[in-house]
């Protein structure tokens, strides 16, 4: 249930509301919005009678029953506004959310070597980018194939951070090398496979490092919604997700489907951040930029693309991977629909005139 305040309720009242509730064996979140301040009620309120409720307090403008099954993670959870994940990196905030302009993450699938993670880190910051995404731990489908060079990958991240600035996004996927991984990681990732890893979100939730959560690769939107719920119930607020191609039939021409249309459902159902990974998506560096580009026009808040010095040798997702001058390229290119959209920051590149 929601509990929105009158503008202007006074605070004292607002802590005397949340301390009733609390009593009444609820677990109650405050929510400062622009205008107003929402209460969150989560725990068992299937009994409550939303109007008496009401009565407690003439302060109360309105009591609303969340009807979907994560309750955090709702859009009404907040009244309706979204929410911004806001990730200080060594160039300063950056922040995540509908009101913000497009974040762009980009980086090799797996960090290989110092020269290389740090070559590409400094031409995705030169092109635009934030945060550099680069795997220390791979989820590979072969235990036979390359699994990240581990724990000394994250010193080789630390190190490009520490020459660019760039805020650095990484996945884990064992809990017992959280400690290590958030050192270095400005936010941390959880890949598909583990979307439902619940041990896993519990751990991550329990933490204070944002979190991208990456669409289960057979994942429903309710069911990825669940796992965002998991982390925001064990207390971290700091949720993005991230679209990635879920598991279709053809698999001759696409890796994945890159499912668009969970923009505009998302943009509905929840006030949390979304970006789209179209290097994943789709699994060919010859579709990620009109991908890249319908996902802004379809509302992203973020973009994930993989890009690597020498594709053709990378030792995971070389297939999918740009190379530096083509993620150059395409930053200017997504210009003119990050500016339609009005989601272009005045920092970042335009299209160079033809
Ligand atoms: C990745 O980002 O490199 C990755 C393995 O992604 P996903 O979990 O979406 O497959
Ligand atoms: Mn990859």
């Amino acid at each position: 249930m929601i509990v929105v305040m009158k503008v202007g309720a006074p605070e004292p009242e607002i802590d005397r509301l949340t301390n009733e509730f609390s009593a009444w064996g609820l677990t109650p979140e405050k929510i400062v919005g622009k205008h107003k301040v929402v209460i969150g009620l989560v725990g068992d309120t299937a009994d409550m009678d939303a109007l008496q409720i009401q009565e407690i307090s003439p302060w109360i403008e309105q009591v609303l029953r969340v009807e979907q099954p994560f309750k955090r993670a709702s859009r009404e959870y907040r009244h309706g506004e979204p929410s911004e994940v806001v990730i200080s990196t060594p160039s300063g905030p950056v922040a995540f959310g509908q009101h913000h302009p497009l974040v762009v993450v980009a980086g090799p699938c797996s960090v290989e070597n110092e020269e290389m993670i740090i070559a590409v880190a400094q031409r995705v910051k030169a092109a635009g980018a934030k945060f550099l995404r680069g795997g220390a731990f791979k989820p590979r489908t072969s235990p036979y194939a390359f699994q990240g060079h581990g724990e000394s990958a994250l010193a080789l991240l630390a190190a490009a951070r520490e020459v660019t600035g760039l805020g650095i996004i990484t996945e884990l996927m064992d809990a017992a090398d959280l400690e290590s991984l958030a050192e270095v990681a400005d936010v941390i990732q959880v890949g598909a496979r583990n979307m439902q890893n619940f041990s896993l979100l519990k751990k991550v939730g329990a933490q204070e490092k944002p979190i991208l959560l990456k669409r289960g690769m057979s994942a429903t939107i309710e069911e990825w919604l669940m796992a965002a719920e998991y982390i925001m119930a064990a207390g971290n607020p700091n949720v993005i997700l991230c679209e990635r191609g879920i598991r279709t039939f053809d698999r001759q021409y696409t890796r994945n489907t890159l499912d668009l249309s969970a923009v505009p459902v998302l943009r509905s159902l929840t006030h949390l951040p979304i970006m789209i990974d179209p290097s994943h998506g789709t699994g060919w560096a010859s579709l990620v930029p009109s991908m890249a580009m319908a996902s802004i026009a379809a509302g992203a808040d973020s973009l994930m693309i993989e890009v690597h010095p020498n594709p053709s040798k990378a030792l995971s997702d070389g297939p999918q991977s740009l190379t530096p001058d083509r993620f150059d390229q395409l930053m200017q290119e997504l210009s003119v629909v990050g500016k339609a959209m009005g989601r272009w920051s005045a920092e970042l590149p335009t299209l160079a005139a033809v």
